[in-house]
């Protein structure tokens, strides 16, 4: 088994939250992963559009309930120092979508997400947002290194179902934007890695979801032999 794993901070929102057999397999046995299905074109660009529009200003001019504060960097790719919990050495490394320089001189890491603002997305994307404050704090020597991280959070757009046709084939969609706060604490992120590393060092998978159709499907097919 891997014993010093780089571990991607958006493989702990969406994977973690799932199946942890499919979280183990797809860091300690990858060519067994199950196939990263892509994500359907028009988020990205929903993610760059958002990324164009807020480039060039303090976000609390658009509503004071948004960071005050400004982006400096986007898209960058960034890696922590060697972390070890319980003898289990990683390190984190991927791309942010923004961080922010604030009017008091302290940084924040904001990701663009098209979703609900509630409490599931809140839940959703917190360790993936604290993993990015994580290393911007702890940086490998050659990576960005900005201290303190003050704010992470998301900015949600929400599409509303009204289309607007102007001038045809051109037309708008409507939303709304959110700003969702995600508190960041470096010692409630490192117990969370407790709990990850604590699946990670398994010697073997964990046990499948019984409930889960796909592996009963596969459980089946490997019956039959088909
Ligand atoms: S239980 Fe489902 S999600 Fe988990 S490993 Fe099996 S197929 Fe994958």
């Amino acid at each position: 088994m891997n014993e010093s794993i780089s571990i991607s901070p958006s493989t702990l929102s969406f994977d973690w939250v799932g199946c942890k057999r499919d979280f183990w397999i797809s860091y300690n046995a990858p060519e067994y992963a199950p196939p990263i299905y892509k994500t359907p074109a028009i988020f990205p660009i929903i993610d760059e559009a958002e990324k164009e529009a807020f480039a060039n200003l303090y976000f609390d001019e658009l509503d004071p309930s948004f960071p005050a504060g400004k982006v400096i960097y986007s898209q960058k790719h960034i890696q922590s120092t060697p972390v070890t919990i319980e003898g289990f050495t990683f390190i984190i490394s991927g791309y942010f979508d923004s961080v922010l320089e604030m009017r008091d001189g302290t940084y924040g890491v904001v990701d663009y997400k098209t979703t609900l603002p509630d409490k599931e997305s809140q839940g959703l994307y917190a360790h993936q947002l604290q993993a990015y404050a994580y290393v911007l704090e702890h940086p490998a020597p050659t990576s960005l290194s900005l201290k303190p991280i003050s704010i992470t959070g998301l900015i949600t757009y929400n599409p509303t179902d009204r289309l607007t046709i102007e001038k045809f084939p051109e037309c708008h969609l409507d939303g709304k934007m959110y700003w969702v706060t995600m508190p960041y604490s470096e010692k409630e992120f490192l117990q969370f890695m407790g709990e990850v590393v604590a699946v990670l060092r398994l010697p073997e998978p964990p046990e499948p979801d019984p409930n889960c159709k796909l592996c009963l499907y596969r459980e089946k097919v490997r019956e039959i032999k088909w």
